[in-house]
């Protein structure tokens, strides 16, 4: 399975490095390295692809970002391959931490992953529209909820914060706080507590997404898709699938 991404992203970087090879032929003479560009998926491409190769691409993405080891993204490029069309393989339902930021950390480009940011990456009705776009119209296989290590949103449902709007997108996390067994301290300076308390809430969104939006539980039951809860853990920068 690996292989074969590997074999397509090969192939990709292969086709774009020869477009821009007459451009830096300066550069070659001199001796500099032609830099490895990711280009933009096609419709080909993204429908050949199963959801367990899609979260295996992410996968190998995270794990490039993690070892510093990613791909040079030609974003003018890829603007221009995506103009006329995107053909996404995923949706990704993350928060909107700063240093989470899903594009970066499994190494994606433009047009290669939807991407869905809300405080504590839970799943409204808003939200469920926007993933059932994603899928049922505009055709990616998978549905990755990505929580994150030392939330803010998450301390913020422990400590039962109350400011304007906030208050209320922080009750949609406290059945998650309630649901978490902990045997130690239950309060948001535990770091501990705070991340089982987050894992929890990936774990409910999944099940929300899947409770309450029969156009993706009908999809993924078909097999077109996959819903997938993961954790990414801010020291080490890994994406750990816990679904
Ligand atoms: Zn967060």
């Amino acid at each position: 399975m690996a292989n074969r991404i590997t074999t397509r992203r090969g192939l990709l970087k292969q086709g774009v490095n020869m477009a821009v090879a007459g451009a830096l032929c300066s550069l070659c003479a001199a001796g500099v390295t032609t830099p490895t560009l990711a280009a933009a998926l096609t419709k080909e491409q993204r429908d050949k692809l199963t959801p367990e190769q899609v979260l295996q691409s992410l996968a190998d993405g995270n794990e490039r970002f993690r070892t510093g080891k990613m791909q040079g993204h030609d974003y003018i490029a890829q603007k221009r391959a995506t103009r006329g069309g995107q053909y996404p393989m995923a949706a990704i339902l993350g928060c909107i931490d700063s240093r989470a930021p899903a594009e970066i950390i499994l190494d994606t480009g433009i047009g290669e992953t939807f991407t869905a940011r809300v405080a504590g990456n839970i799943a409204n009705d808003d939200l469920l529209g926007s993933l059932e776009f994603a899928c049922a119209v505009a055709g990616a296989k998978l549905i990755l909820v990505m929580g994150h290590t030392a939330c803010g949103a998450i301390k913020g449902a422990i400590d039962g914060a109350e400011l304007g709007h906030l208050t209320g997108l922080l009750e949609k996390i406290k059945p998650s706080v309630v649901a978490t067994s902990y045997t130690g301290e239950r309060v948001s300076k535990n770091y501990a507590f705070v991340d089982a308390v987050a894992k929890t809430n990936v774990i409910h969104t999944v099940a929300a997404i899947r409770g309450e939006s029969s156009v993706l539980a009908n999809l993924e039951k078909d097999g077109k898709i996959k819903i997938v809860g993961s954790m990414y853990h801010l020291e080490g920068g890994r994406v750990e699938v816990l679904s």
